[in-house]
């Protein structure tokens, strides 16, 4: 299965995808992921990302297309993958058609998770992040089991500097600008499916998992 999430910022792409790659045995790939590990080895990629980051803006095109192409390529996206996070401009979108195009691969679905503006800011000022499986925790909505301490691996849990608040809407405001555009997108190739991200984290991926078990048939 070949499968891109999208929806805005703190909609739950990360958490969904988390249990959708295990269920379905397909690589979960995170850009947001990809950069922070980058920035925190301090890569030049990670330097480069950084700038952009931290002000709530989007890495430039080609450095993520040049980045999702190598990852793609790898021997674990033969037979399927999860995009979490890319494409974000519809520049993007249209090099990842040209890229499966060239292997004679097409896109099973792009799966919105669907959440108005109003639900946004508490889930990103809760959110705590893992950094080593990028694993995503809310103090609330979705605590660890260990104050501080990520479930899958133990390491500690992190706020990432670009969840404060003032970002956030920042991030928000790119996010209607640049990334909405891809919804009509996909919608006209009939590729779009849309869940309902404001229900509680298993019920999400129930509605998940009824859409991607008929393609998988
Ligand atoms: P995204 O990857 O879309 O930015 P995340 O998966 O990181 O979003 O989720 C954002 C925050 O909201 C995290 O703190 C996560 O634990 C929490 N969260 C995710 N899905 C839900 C949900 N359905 N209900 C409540 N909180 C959620
Ligand atoms: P979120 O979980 O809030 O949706 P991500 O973890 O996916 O955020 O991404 C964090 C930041 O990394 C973004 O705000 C952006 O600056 C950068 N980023 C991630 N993916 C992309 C992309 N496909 N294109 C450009 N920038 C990206
Ligand atoms: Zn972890």
């Amino acid at each position: 299965m070949r499968i891109i999430l999208l929806g805005p910022p703190g909609a739950g792409k990360g958490t969904q995808a988390k249990s959708i790659s295990n269920k379905f045995a397909i690589p979960h790939i995170s850009t947001g992921d990809i950069f922070r590990k980058n920035i925190s080895e301090k890569t030049p990629l990670g330097i480069e990302a950084k700038k952009h980051i931290d002000k709530g803006h989007l890495v430039p095109d080609q450095l993520t297309i040049d980045l999702i192409k190598d990852r793609l390529n790898n021997e674990d996206c033969k037979n399927g993958f999860l995009l979490d996070g890319y494409p974000r401009t519809v520049n993007q979108g249209e090099a990842l058609k040209t890229l499966l195009d060239e292997k004679g691969h097409s896109l099973d679905t792009a799966l919105l998770i669907e959440i108005p503006r109003e639900f946004i800011l508490n889930r990103m000022t809760g959110r705590r992040v893992c950094l080593t499986c990028g694993a995503s925790y809310h103090i609330k909505f979705n605590p660890s089991k260990v104050d501080g301490k990520c479930d899958v691996c133990g390491s500690e849990l992190v706020q990432r500097a670009d969840d404060a608040e003032e970002t956030v809407s920042e991030r928000l405001d790119i996010y209607e600008a640049q990334t909405q555009p891809l919804i009509r997108y996909y919608d006209d190739k009939k590729l779009l499916s849309v869940v309902d991200g404001t229900k509680a984290i298993d019920s999400v991926f129930e509605s998940v998992c009824g859409i991607l078990g008929e393609i998988e048939e």
